[in-house]
Order: C-alpha cells, then sequence, then structure tokens
C-alpha cells in the first residue's frame, strides 16, 4: 500500500477509528469508544457476520469451557443460558444481542479483508487497506482480529489427494451428514475435545490420530433451572455472585496451578492427579490409558473439560490411533509403520497458526516504516500492557503478546476496555489526540513480564514435548499476562499516563 492509495490524505481523516474485527473483542473495543462519545466508528469484518469465533465455529459439540455467567461481558450479563456451560449457537446469539443493543451494526462492514494498514506521520491518521477497496483513513486503529482465527492446515504428504470430505473444524459443512461414514479425526486439542464424542456416536467407525495427548478434566455441567434463570433477571445481584465465585475459582486456578507453579507446584500435581482419575473412571484398558495420558505438565497446554471425550475411546466404533501419520491418499490415511486405514471423511482439527500468521493478523506499518511482525519476530514479541507498541501511535492491538488475562476472554476485554478509556481520557485532559507508548514503558513492561512467567509452569514445570501454541517459534511463551486477572484490572484504571507521550495533530479532531 502506497500513500497514493489513501484518500482524504490532507483532510481530516474519514473516521475517527477503525476496529479490526467483529468478534466480542472488537465489539467491546467500539463500547468503550461509544461511552467516550466516539460514535464515528467503521468496523471492518472478512466474515459475512459478527460474533468472531462464535461465528466462525459451529462443529458439533461446540459449547463454551468456561462458565457462562463468566464467559460474558460484566455490563450485560445474559440471565438465559440454558446451561452452566452455554453451548456456541447461545454465544452467537448473545453476540447478535450486544450488537443490537449498543447499536453497534451500523457500524460493521462484513465481507471486508483487511490487508494492511499504514501511519500516515503527516496526516497524523492510518490508512487502511481493504481487499479490492478503496483504503480508508482513521485516526485511531485498534485491531481485534484474536488469537484463534487462522485456521491451521496440517503439511501432510498427499492430504490434497483425498478424495473424500475434508472437514476442518472452522469451516464446517453443518449439511453434510455423519452417519454411516468412516471418519479419520486428526488431532486432540480442545475442539477435538468437544467433537470426538459427537463423531463417535454418529460415525459408523471412528479413528482418532493423535499426536500430543492432552489434559481432561471433569466438566460440572448442567441445565440452568427456569427458576434460576428467572432469578438472575429479577435480582442480578444473583448472577453477579454466581459470576464472582466462578471467577474466583477460574483465578485460583489459572494464578496458582499455572502462574506460580515454582510457589504451588502441588496444586498443579493436583490438578495431573484429577485429570487422571477422571481417565481412569472412564477408560479399564490400562494401555488405552496410558496412550491418553499426557507426559509434559498441566497448563503447560490449555487445559480442557469433558465428560465424554475419554469414554469415547471405548466404545467399538472408536480407534485411537497414536502411530504419525506417513500420508493421506485418495481414500485412507497411512501411518508411519505402514498401516492404512480407510476414511471417507478427513476431519481437521488442527487448530490455528498464531506465531506464523497471526501476531499480528495484517500488516501494520507504523512510524518510520516499522513493520509491527518482522520487529516482533527481530526484537522479541511485545506490548506494553498488552495493547500498546512504541512507534505505532493511536494504535491498539488487542490480540497481542501478553495481553490474555485468566482463563475468559472476556477479562482480557474488560481490562483492554479500561485501559483504552484511561488512555483516551488522559490524551484528551492533556489537549492532545495522538498518542503513543514510551520506549522506556514498554520495556519496563517487557521486563516485568519476563521476570513473573519465570516462575510459571512454562519454565519452572516440565513444557517440553507438549507442542503448546502458548510458547513461540523462540521458546517464549508470550501469549498469557502472567499475573492475576485482579492485577490486569487494577493496572488497566491505573497506569501511569506519562507511559504515553501525547501530542496534538494539527488537523482537528471530530469529536
Ligand atoms: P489446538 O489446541 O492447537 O490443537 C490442534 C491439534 O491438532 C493438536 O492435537 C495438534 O497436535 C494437532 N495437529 C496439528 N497439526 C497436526 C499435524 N500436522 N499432524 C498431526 N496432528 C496435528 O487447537 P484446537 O483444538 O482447535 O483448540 C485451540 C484453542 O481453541 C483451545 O486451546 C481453546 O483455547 C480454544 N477452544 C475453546 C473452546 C471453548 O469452548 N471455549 C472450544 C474449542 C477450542 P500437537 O498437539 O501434537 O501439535
Amino acid at each position: 500500500m502506497t500513500d497514493a492509495d489513501t484518500p482524504g490524505r490532507a483532510d481530516r481523516p474519514q473516521y475517527e477509528a477503525v476496529i479490526v474485527g467483529a468478534g466480542f473483542g472488537g465489539m467491546g473495543a467500539a463500547i468503550a469508544l461509544q461511552r467516550l462519545g466516539i460514535d464515528d466508528v467503521l468496523i471492518l469484518e472478512r466474515e459475512d457476520d459478527l460474533g468472531g469465533t462464535w461465528h466462525v465455529n459451529h462443529y458439533p459439540g461446540l459449547a463454551v469451557d468456561i462458565a457462562s455467567v463468566t464467559y460474558s461481558f460484566s455490563f450485560e450479563p445474559n440471565p438465559y443460558w440454558s446451561r452452566l456451560f452455554a453451548p456456541g449457537a447461545e454465544l452467537k446469539k448473545y453476540a447478535e444481542h450486544v450488537a443490537d443493543k449498543y447499536h453497534l451494526r451500523s457500524q460493521m462492514r462484513f465481507g471486508q479483508v483487511v490487508e494492511g494498514a499504514r501511519w500516515d506521520e503527516d496526516g497524523r491518521c492510518w490508512s487502511v487497506a481493504i481487499r479490492g477497496g478503496q483504503a480508508v483513513t482513521a485516526r485511531y486503529l485498534l485491531t481485534a482480529t484474536g488469537f484463534l482465527s487462522q485456521p491451521q492446515m496440517p503439511a501432510i504428504d498427499g492430504i490434497e489427494e483425498f478424495a473424500g470430505t475434508v472437514l476442518h473444524t472452522t469451516a464446517w459443512d453443518d449439511d453434510v451428514d455423519l452417519r454411516g461414514r468412516r471418519v479419520g479425526i486428526i488431532g486432540t486439542g480442545a475442539t477435538a475435545v468437544q467433537l470426538v464424542p459427537e463423531l463417535a456416536d454418529t460415525a459408523s467407525a471412528l479413528t482418532v490420530y493423535q499426536r500430543t495427548p492432552i489434559w481432561v478434566v471433569p466438566k460440572v455441567d448442567f441445565p440452568i433451572p427456569r427458576p434460576v434463570q428467572r432469578l438472575f433477571a429479577r435480582v442480578p445481584l444473583t448472577q453477579k455472585a454466581a459470576r464472582l465465585a466462578n471467577t474466583a475459582l477460574l483465578e485460583a486456578m489459572m494464578v496458582s496451578a499455572v502462574l506460580h507453579y515454582r510457589q504451588s507446584r502441588f496444586l498443579n500435581a493436583g490438578a495431573a492427579l484429577l485429570a487422571k482419575g477422571h481417565l481412569r473412571r472412564q477408560v479399564r484398558d490400562s494401555d488405552l490409558r496410558r496412550k491418553l495420558t499426557p507426559a509434559y505438565d498441566f497448563g503447560c497446554k490449555r487445559p480442557t473439560f469433558s465428560n465424554h471425550y475419554f469414554r469415547a475411546f471405548t466404545r467399538p466404533n472408536v480407534e485411537l490411533e497414536t502411530e504419525s501419520i506417513a500420508r493421506i491418499d485418495a481414500d485412507g490415511i497411512v501411518t508411519a509403520d505402514g498401516r492404512r486405514t480407510d476414511i471417507d471423511t478427513l476431519v481437521l482439527a488442527t487448530g490455528f497458526n498464531l506465531w506464523d500468521v497471526n501476531f499480528p493478523a495484517i500488516e501494520v506499518i507504523g512510524r518510520g516504516g516499522r513493520n509491527l511482525g518482522a520487529w516482533w519476530r527481530d526484537n522479541r514479541f511485545q506490548a506494553y500492557e498488552g495493547v500498546s507498541v512504541p512507534r505505532f501511535p493511536n494504535f491498539l492491538t488487542l490480540s497481542s503478546p501478553y495481553s490474555y488475562s485468566g482463563l475468559s476472554y472476556f477479562t482480557t476485554i474488560e481490562a483492554q476496555m479500561k485501559h483504552l478509556t484511561r488512555l483516551f481520557r488522559g490524551m484528551r485532559d492533556a489537549g492532545a489526540d495522538t498518542f503513543e507508548v514510551t520506549e522506556r514503558a514498554n520495556a519496563e513492561f517487557l521486563d516485568q513480564v519476563t521476570r513473573l512467567l519465570g516462575d510459571s509452569v512454562f519454565y519452572r514445570g516440565s513444557c517440553d514435548g507438549s507442542r503448546s501454541y502458548y510458547f513461540n517459534q523462540h521458546g517464549e511463551a508470550a501469549i498469557l499476562r502472567p499475573t492475576s486477572t485482579a492485577n490486569a484490572l487494577w493496572e488497566a484504571g491505573r497506569f501511569p499516563l506519562q507511559d504515553y507521550a501525547f501530542r496534538a495533530s494539527p488537523v482537528p479532531a471530530a469529536s
């Protein structure tokens, strides 16, 4: 993209803010801007509807794996979740409700693939390039492109020769009837943990290709009775209390067993014992149990919850295959030991590529031509408080290194909304409209998270062989913010405003 493609360069930017992504992260950012009186916002979304993950994913068995009282905006509780862990379709509906209630649909444009954004120092604005369309300009750019949004296709010999049906979990075809089919599924991550029991119920034969086993703990799930839903609706404080209790539980699990592994290794070992007991109760065959037991510490990979996953492997129509895949041909999968399994349907539960293509998901060029993706790769992945980067003025990157706080994504979003609010208020109070985080503040934050992560299971525990997406290509666990969520929220409301440099633009702000 060149400056010549940018319309209105000498004028006021076309929008106050462009947000990339119409999932919960993008909607949270739009609501925060709205509360600041900034409504001149364009939300660009590559999919054909809103909801992010919850629009894209609709494979059988999809459900939230963080209790819904917690996995939702604290300021927009939904008293009517049908279960403690709501099915995926309810999350999609909830996203639609949020968009309607906060009048966000009119700001959204779907089917818009953002290719890149470049900071225009003269115009003090961002120029955002859209595939097949005109670039747009905005004073502020916020990317909310998600952490798990670039599907990973496995590079397996012959895969393109497969003649049957291929389904990646992010592109599920609801019209495909799997009854009577011979299905092979590759992958045993959190998605497969939800999908395998469903496939076991429908397919005539199911072979699960496992490269790395996953820790699975019991899921305490049940329908929320109508009277309780009515109580949540009439007395919102009761749902708040339920949220608080569940959030505290998740927090204890995350902070003690994962982040403070050095101090409370026994809690981590306790979680592993819980998962092993769960497996023992569901699978009597010791050889099968051995194959399903991870050799790395609990928490190296995101923990999963299921009451049906292990049991599925005890069904006569289900096989667990732990030999590595050598190749795929027109109608089967051949393992390294030469065995071949006939299949007519190939399911790819192979997850997402985070570190090569997602950080950042689009090309972002800042001040002095700094390319964010190249800079992160050459100088460690980093973002001050998980939201801003030096030399990228008026830019908030919401799906960033060290930004993910706790287990529920909504904690991250709400902390970022708080950060954004304090930042914009501080900037306005200074009579400015341009912000940029200082090199010093960014370096100090990176030092702090690096030090804190030294206590975590990622560095103190045994994560070799976990093949966890928490780790990047340099072996750094650079996604999670290694503090409590309470700390993340506290910092978001109190970070020193001197951590940012503010400037007034020669072009007057619109609001
Ligand atoms: P994932 O955790 O990255 O798992 C991908 C799986 O595919 C792994 O078992 C991986 O094996 C396997 N795989 C990838 N490439 C392969 C290859 N070439 N050959 C053999 N196996 C291969 O992805 P995911 O299961 O989609 O889950 C991603 C995240 O989504 C979760 O951690 C969770 O945060 C989120 N999620 C959330 C929910 C929810 O309800 N909220 C539900 C589902 C997912 P290796 O481990 O050996 O690499």
